[in-house]
């Protein structure tokens, strides 16, 4: 099967305004279902929902493909900003359950514990983006996951860090995924680059249920 586990519907619509919103306008919600087709037409057949620090609509989506009957199993996630040894680090909390409850002076164990006790995980989001390694080797046994590969930093041209992965030997997951903003206001995966339309992870279907759980999958 192919997912995509960082993807961000509203793009940077609530993360520069530091608004939380208590619900959803209609046009989210239709930019959220625009970015469920795409996922479809990209032929995936899972997609992470990870709005910056915003819950809310990843758990709209999972709702909105559950009641549609969407060939595509929603994950709800949010992608959070803590800051940490001096540096804005992104972390990708996915299966969350219900919103998440930090700011960004949370001390990443705390975030993984809460996010552990959802049933969910914790990644690394695009390493290559920090100054040093020196983030990633702190947090590499904090987290479940490191994304060594990242649509929207290989359009900046920052480079993977699958070797980097490798020469560490790291143990948890490597996760490629496009961290697509949908900013263009078309439902076409055409107007996606390739960097972000052919960024996912193949995984066996038994893999992903043993992390996410069985229920409501539907590839
Ligand atoms: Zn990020
Ligand atoms: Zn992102």
């Amino acid at each position: 099967m192919r997912a995509d586990f960082h993807t961000h519907p509203l793009a940077h619509r609530y993360y520069y305004e530091g608004i939380r919103p208590a619900d959803l306008t209609e046009r989210d919600k239709k930019d959220i279902v625009c970015v469920l087709q795409l996922s479809v037409e990209r032929g995936l057949d899972a997609v992470a929902v990870t709005d910056h620090d915003l819950a809310l609509s990843g758990l709209w989506a999972r709702q909105y493909a559950l009641e549609n009957r969407m060939p595509l199993r929603v994950v709800p996630g949010c992608e959070c900003e803590l800051y940490f040894m001096e540096e804005y680090v992104h972390f990708l909390a996915l299966n969350l359950a219900h919103p998440l409850d930090y700011t960004s002076s949370t001390p990443p164990e705390e975030l993984a514990a809460q996010v552990r006790s959802q049933g969910g995980i914790l990644i690394l989001a695009h390493p290559m983006a920090y100054r040093s390694e020196k983030v990633y080797r702190a947090l590499k046994t904090t987290v479940q996951g490191v994304e060594y590969r990242n649509g929207a930093q290989e359009l900046n041209g920052r480079l993977s860090w699958q070797k980097i992965l490798e020469g560490d030997r790291y143990r948890g997951l490597r996760l490629h995924n496009s961290d697509y903003h949908y900013l263009k206001r078309t439902c076409s995966p055409r107007t996606m680059p390739s960097e972000q339309r052919k960024a996912y992870n193949e995984m066996d279907v038994a893999d992903f249920v043993r992390i996410f759980g069985p229920e409501r999958f539907s590839p």
